[in-house]
């Protein structure tokens, strides 16, 4: 299954676990991470979107050893905020995969693309092949891109975008939408400009995620943990596959992180 994405996938079971019994090393020896990235979705949630409480504590523990958390996810900045501040995140927040970059402590938001063109791309497209030009609920909140259904005919969509003007567009299906988004936009890219406005180095932080969309975000920090239950393209890429499915990684994560040991 590696590289595609779907709800056959998003509903299987968690893959790899280490054998039983045995020490599970989660971090490089002495590594301490300036800050923890951390996906929402299926990975602080499971996929039904239910967060895990035990995960939110574990984060809580990071913010008390003054680790930030920075919430990096496909979410509107308005849902994001939410659970920033229930939580107690104090990271900025890396929104729409990379498009908006925000903390409440800075004047404006960082909107890294024109979320009206890709709303516009739907519109012009609805009047020449069948799909619901509106999309997603979240779209009345998305401000660098727009998100069509993701039960949409990909292929037409792909078609359509491409023979038109918006062909620069990427088009990029999830569990929960198809994304027409500017190319350029990834978490890799949001945390980065994230990171420079903390002034931390992406090899002091560690990253976790459950999906594709959490690649570029691997490949840029210096560790990486994918959760159990994660899509097989992101395995490939994580430096550590959690034995653990979603939110039940973070309690043994956190605690490896704080006493800067394996458990
Ligand atoms: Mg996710």
């Amino acid at each position: 299954m590696r590289g595609s994405i779907g709800h056959e996938v998003l509903y299987r079971k968690h893959i790899r676990f280490d054998a039983l019994g045995t020490i599970m090393q989660w971090l490089p020896e002495g590594f301490r991470p300036k800050a923890v990235a951390v996906d929402i979705d299926g990975t602080i949630t499971d996929y039904n979107k239910a967060l895990h409480l035990g995960a939110v504590q574990a984060l809580r523990r990071l913010e008390q050893a003054n680790i930030p958390v920075i919430l990096a996810t496909g979410n509107v900045r308005a849902i994001t905020y939410g659970l920033w501040r229930f939580i107690g995140a104090s990271g900025p927040m890396v929104c729409e995969n990379g498009g908006v970059v925000w903390h409440p402590k800075w004047d404006e938001p960082i909107v890294r693309a024109d979320g009206a063109r890709a709303r516009k791309c739907a519109i012009d497209m609805a009047k020449e092949i069948e799909i619901d030009p509106e999309g997603i609920t979240t779209n009345v909140w998305r401000e660098s891109e727009w998100c069509l259904f993701t039960d949409e005919d990909l292929d037409a969509v792909n078609r359509w975008v491409s023979n038109s003007e918006y062909s620069d567009l990427s088009v990029v299906r999830t569990g929960f939408a198809i994304h027409l988004m500017e190319p350029h936009l990834s978490k890799g890219e949001g945390l980065k400009v994230a990171l420079e406005k903390m002034g931390i180095s992406p090899g002091e932080v560690l990253a976790v995620g459950d999906a594709p969309n959490d690649i570029p975000m691997f490949q840029l920090v210096g560790h990486s943990v994918a959760v159990g239950g994660c899509f097989d393209s992101l395995a490939a890429v994580a430096k550590i596959i959690s034995p653990y499915p979603h939110g039940d990684t973070f309690v043994p994560l956190v605690d490896a992180i704080l006493n800067n040991a394996s458990v």
